[in-house]
């Protein structure tokens, strides 16, 4: 029983909803009781809900092993709620297994996550980008389509059969919405209104020094595109007057992030501040699931500060994470 308690708890399913820190413990890692890595966030009327991949390597073992994506919310970004596993890898019947970095993004009163997901079989077997949808960001999530939005065959600009992860969708104020995604070459395609078929051409963006982790958004009259570059990986930024671009490289965004060569960042605006949120493999030794590393990570949240002139000033990653409860 002891056991069992202790699995609810590391997923945070026991009771359904499980409360993580009180405002006297905020922190990064912002939760210590799972590895988290990949995170998408998205703003809900009162709520930030995060969506993340779990980490569940051992140890002493190397490679990724991500099964199932898990939920967390707040509500002043200093206090987090558990909400379980929401979706598994294989919950797509044409995945084989992995479940990589996802993306929310909310149309209609709907909620479709995008997810990369490996899949065997076809001309090219590799990573795919599948499409779930659900009434509320809770779920329940389903397959919207029974098969792939993108796979592998679809794209030859690099050799790696992973070449297709990391969806980041972005809708314009003109309602038309993009999917970007990629590792190796960066890329973006048009999706239709539906949200779950692709429309028109996978086209290639320029952007210096690519890795993965593709992430678009908007404020005032910018675009911002942020990305992955190098590995370890930091990430860097451009910036646009149009979601064609042309993208103006501007930099460097974050450093390093402690002890994993990865790194993957969602960007919201919540109560009239900014928050970038990312993941470390700095999990400290002694937190109930043991120590962080490059196959363990751990979702953190820092502030997100622009300048005058719309740029970004590089992010402070720090350990006490945000103390501040928005409001
Ligand atoms: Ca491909």
């Amino acid at each position: 029983m002891k056991t069992l308690l202790k699995t609810l708890l590391s997923t945070g399913i026991a009771a359904g909803c499980l409360a993580l820190s009180a405002s006297a413990n905020a922190k990064n890692p912002i939760v210590d009781t799972v590895f988290t890595a990949d995170p998408a966030a998205i703003v809900h009327q009162d709520t930030v809900f995060l969506y993340t991949g779990h980490d569940e390597q051992e140890p002493s073992k190397v490679g990724f092993n991500l099964n199932e994506w898990l939920l967390f919310s707040t509500k002043d970004m200093v206090n987090w709620q558990a909400h379980g596993p929401i979706l598994r890898a294989t919950d797509f019947k044409w995945a084989l297994n992995s479940a990589w970095a996802a993306h929310m993004v909310e149309r209609d009163g709907k909620f479709y996550f995008y997810t990369s997901v490996y899949k065997e079989g076809g001309p090219k077997p590799g990573f795919a980008i599948g499409v779930a949808v659900a009434d509320k960001p809770t779920g329940p999530f389903k397959d919207a389509r029974g098969s792939a939005l993108l796979t592998n065959d679809m794209t030859d600009h690099s050799p790696n059969n992973w070449d297709d992860i990391d969806p980041a969708v972005f809708i314009d104020d003109n309602g038309e919405a993009y999917m970007f995604f990629g590792n190796s070459v960066p890329k973006y395609v048009k999706l239709k209104d539906n949200m779950i078929e692709l429309d028109g051409e996978i086209k290639v963006l320029d952007i210096p020094n690519f890795t993965e982790a593709l992430y678009v958004h908007k404020k005032g009259n910018y675009y911002y595109l942020t990305y992955a570059s190098g590995l370890p990986e930091t990430i860097h930024y451009a910036m646009s007057k149009s979601i064609h671009g042309p993208w103006q490289y501007k930099g460097l965004l974050n450093e390093v992030a402690g002890n994993s060569n990865t790194n993957h960042q969602s960007i919201i605006e919540f109560k009239g501040k900014d928050y970038f949120i990312y993941h470390t493999g700095s999990m400290q030794h002694n937190s109930p699931v043991g120590i962080g590393g490059e196959f363990r990570r751990s979702v953190a949240v820092d502030k997100l500060e622009y300048n005058a002139d719309g740029t970004l000033k590089p992010v402070i990653m720090t350990t006490k994470g945000i103390t501040e409860p928005a409001q």
